[in-house]
């Protein structure tokens, strides 16, 4: 169990299991990009570990850049995703493939759908390490998922829980029970018999 900020977490994903997701989107893009040269497109600050680990797999020609959504985005009401960092120059004609790392309602995807909607790439595609389909909400068809996992709040592998542990090389889930310790007990972690793992 780790302490981030107020809340208690649990071991969820080893390092082997995260790289067995990693290899598996890998090996699928790559049985599906063997003839060209996509350009993948690394969402900030949460995919950093998984770009980094997931190159490392895919060991044919591609270009690598990074995209950053401020986090107050959201369509303005002028229709423009406001971004941190912008999109690579030159984007136009390559096949492009979006790396997350986490599509949950969906709602970040639809920005990003919404920037690449506004350049002239030849294809668009989505690839995620981490998804929770029982929360999203089915707009766009998500192309390579790494791992489907429950809707419970995760941290590590570059995931944050305000801004602590996304250098956690594993991932961890919020322990459920925290709330049930804060209310009974007063204190994290502090119930009789309430840390079943
Ligand atoms: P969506 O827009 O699909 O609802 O959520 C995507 C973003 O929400 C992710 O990029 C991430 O910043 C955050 N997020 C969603 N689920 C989790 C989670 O379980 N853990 C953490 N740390 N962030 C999450
Ligand atoms: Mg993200
Ligand atoms: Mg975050």
């Amino acid at each position: 169990m780790i302490q981030l900020h107020d809340k208690q977490f649990k071991p969820f994903l080893s390092q082997a299991q995260l790289l067995a997701a990693v290899k598996n989107v890998a090996d699928k893009i790559a049985a599906d990009y063997k003839d060209e040269t996509p350009l993948f497109v690394g969402v900030l600050n949460g995919s950093f570990m998984f770009v980094s680990d997931f190159l490392k797999e895919y060991q044919h020609p591609c270009e690598v850049s990074f995209v950053k959504l401020s986090s107050y985005s959201g369509l303005t009401s002028t229709g423009i995703v406001e971004t941190l960092l912008d999109l690579p120059e030159n984007i136009s004609g390559k096949s492009v493939i979006i790396l997350e790392d986490i599509i949950d309602t969906g709602r970040t995807l639809k920005e990003l759908v919404h920037l690449f909607s506004q350049t002239n790439v030849k294809e668009f595609k989505i690839a995620t390490l981490f998804h929770k389909p029982s929360v999203y909400n089915g707009e766009y068809k998500i192309d390579y998922v790494g791992m489907e996992i429950p809707d419970k709040f995760i941290v590590g592998y570059g995931l944050d829980y305000n801004e602590l542990g996304r250098n956690l090389k594993e991932v961890y889930q919020l322990n459920q029970n925290t709330m049930i310790n804060l209310v009974l007990f007063g204190k994290p972690g502090a119930g009789k018999g309430t840390q079943a793992e």
